[in-house]
């Protein structure tokens, strides 16, 4: 027999979490789905479900200092309409499903989820986000990248829940999300691309790509970006051909219900060169 928990705090949430093997429960969007069941029946869940979205303290939307802290009880919609949102993000969440879906389903469940194909974690990528982990022994941060390290696979330990997602507030004049999906509406991602970037007196002082669905987790290659840093626009452009080699060498995709290995690859290279192409129109501000 399966136990619902409806803790009162976020303390009785931690304790229930340490003492129970129970699911964590936001939206329930993925996890409704995960454990469907047939009609008439309740989902299988395989354990215990611990709800957590009508917890007050998860429910912030905060800017403390150069960093934005996202509860991971927050609607996608809330996310979508909060000012300080980057845009590069709130692209990805208005991405996401359709506005029922993004009514309750939270961030946190999107990238606890780790699906390659999360919406929110390709943009979190690009963002360098961190997750605020938190136990009845203490909080921990850890960066996107250590935190999803295959499909459907975190570092989240069995006593944590994740609290918040951090996104460092950095200047960034080049913000862009690309979905290739079926259709505009409720339609997961054959594949995603998002760049963030901070071009200064035309030259190139940070970008950061990442693409997703393309590879068992979101593919990001800080050696790659590296090499366009201090370069003006037009040398980066001049090395579209070699740096689009790079990812070629990296992107690694499979063939699935949603899509071919060979139709994401050649769609996501494509969608870096247009974009390195036209480097000069997506920053904002020249
Ligand atoms: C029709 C439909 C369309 C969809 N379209 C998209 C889409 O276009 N793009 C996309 O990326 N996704 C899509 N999804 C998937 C889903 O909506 C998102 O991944 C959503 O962000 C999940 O959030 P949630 O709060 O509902 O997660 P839940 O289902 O509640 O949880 C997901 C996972 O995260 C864990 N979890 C949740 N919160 C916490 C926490 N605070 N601490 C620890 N673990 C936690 C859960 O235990 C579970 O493993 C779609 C789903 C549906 C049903």
């Amino acid at each position: 027999m399966v136990r619902a928990f409806k803790p009162a705090d976020l303390t009785e949430a931690l304790r229930l979490r340490k003492e129970t093997a129970c699911v964590p429960l936001a939206g329930g969007t993925d996890l409704m789905v995960k454990y469907r069941n047939w009609t008439g029946l309740p989902p299988a869940f395989p354990g215990d479900v611990l709800f957590l979205s009508h917890l007050k303290e998860l429910q912030t939307l905060e800017r403390r200092g150069e960093t934005l802290r996202i509860g991971a009880g927050v609607p996608l919609a809330d996310i979508a309409a909060w000012p300080e949102t980057p845009a590069v993000l709130r692209e990805a969440v208005r991405g996401i499903a359709a506005p029922a879906i993004r009514n309750v389903a939270t961030l946190a469940g999107n990238v606890c989820n780790a699906s390659p194909a999360g919406d929110g974690i390709c943009a979190l990528y690009a963002l360098d986000a961190r997750l605020e982990l938190t136990s009845v022994d203490g909080t921990r941060e850890v960066s996107i990248l250590a935190f999803i390290t295959g499909p459907g696979r975190t570092v989240l330990r069995r006593d944590e829940l994740v609290t918040a997602v951090l996104v460092p507030r950095r200047a960034a004049n080049i913000q862009v999300f690309r979905k290739v999906g079926t259709r505009k509406a409720n339609a997961l991602a054959k594949l995603s691309f998002a760049a963030v970037g901070e071009v200064k007196e035309g030259i190139v002082d940070a970008m950061a790509l990442s693409f997703g669905a393309v590879g068992p987790t979101v593919v990001r290659s800080t050696e790659t970006e590296k090499r366009m840093a201090g370069k003006t626009l037009a040398e980066v452009t001049a090395l579209a051909p070699s740096i689009v080699e790079d990812y070629a060498a990296l992107i690694v995709p499979i063939d699935d219900q949603r899509s071919t290995a060979a139709y994401r690859k050649t769609v996501a290279l494509n969608l870096l060169k247009s974009f390195l192409e036209g480097l000069k129109e997506k920053v904002k501000g020249i």
